[in-house]
């Protein structure tokens, strides 16, 4: 599911290419994919108008129209917004999946791809976003300065209830999914099982700035593509190359596997000196070592795959 850096990466891929586009035709294909409208008086509305900015909320992007209406678009689980200069460049699963198709001038085309179907487009109507619930109960932006340490510790005091599904709650903090939010409990060493009044200052402040290091990361890395993920110009993100805990069921904890290989080890040696390897490199201790190696446990919460390391993750 494209969470902040998928949709922030989108974002920025856009942003300058549609800027004073107008647009010139909209097919829409499935109704289903206009949700606050009918698919008839979306295209009345849009058509003829011009986009001027681009921007985003939590997982939603706004396109800004010279009209004073917005559309926002959310991708749900395998939304795409595919941006070519031809027909030529789009690929076949994209136009077999294309729910809406935005011709603009210059000719060039932007689909919005959604093979499963629960994202969506929404039609705002001029000063509507002031009163577009999806938008106004979002929770604050991760990466925004409003985003502090006490704010967030403030906000969970708030909160009593597991870190884990509070952290999925847009309502919470807007732009987090299942993978970075697991990712980021990983990194802070802190069980998604915590419930938020547990967890002394020093966690929450390790908690927050690890949210931000993660998600900057995967900005970076254009984001996530271990399921359908790719970005406006239908590339891959590579941050599924960095994925410490998602998805890792049964697999070695890195953190765990690297202490273990220096029995004894608390975590304060990273490579073993030539010494230890020289103590502890009999076939008997590797093995031991082998034996108790911590694997990334699966389990549900709030029926959503949690992926966490029950040794490290405290
Ligand atoms: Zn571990």
């Amino acid at each position: 599911m494209p969470e902040l850096p998928e949709v922030e990466t989108i974002k920025e891929n856009l942003r300058n290419v549609i800027k004073g586009k107008r647009i010139k035709k909209i097919e829409v294909r499935s109704a289903r994919a206009i949700k606050n409208t009918s698919g008839k008086k979306f295209i009345q509305e849009l058509k003829g108008d011009t986009f001027k900015s681009l921007s985003r909320r939590g997982k939603y992007l706004i396109f800004s129209l010279k009209s004073g209406r917005s559309l926002v678009i959310h991708l749900g689980m395998t939304g795409r917004l595919i941006h070519s200069k031809t027909n030529e460049g789009i690929s076949d699963y994209n136009k077999r999946f294309s729910r809406v198709i935005f011709t603009l001038s210059d000719k060039e085309i932007l689909h919005f791809v959604d093979m499963r179907g629960f994202g969506g487009a929404y039609l705002i109507p001029k000063e509507g976003l002031k009163r577009f619930s999806r938008l106004i109960n979002l929770g604050p932006e991760p990466l925004s300065r409003e985003f502090t340490p006490q704010a967030f510790k403030d906000s969970l005091k708030r909160h009593k209830a597991r870190i884990k599904p509070l952290l999925l709650n847009q309502q919470f903090l807007a732009g987090l999914g299942n993978i970075y939010v697991s990712e980021s409990l990983y990194r802070a060493r802190i069980s998604p099982l915590r419930r938020t009044d547990s967890l002394s200052d020093k966690e929450v402040k390790r908690l927050h700035s690890t949210i931000q290091k993660v998600l900057m990361g995967a900005i970076l890395s254009h984001g996530t593509s271990i399921d359908s993920y790719v970005d406006a110009k239908g590339r891959k993100g590579s941050f599924q190359f960095k994925l410490r805990v998602y998805r890792r069921e049964g697999e070695k904890c890195f953190r765990c596997a690297r202490h273990q290989s220096v029995p004894g080890c608390r975590g304060r040696i990273k490579k073993p000196s030539l010494r230890e390897e020289l103590c502890y490199s009999s076939a008997s201790l590797l093995d031991r070592a082998r034996e108790r190696a911590v694997v990334i446990k699966r389990i549900k919460q709030n029926n959503r795959s949690t992926y966490f390391c029950p040794e490290c993750q405290k």
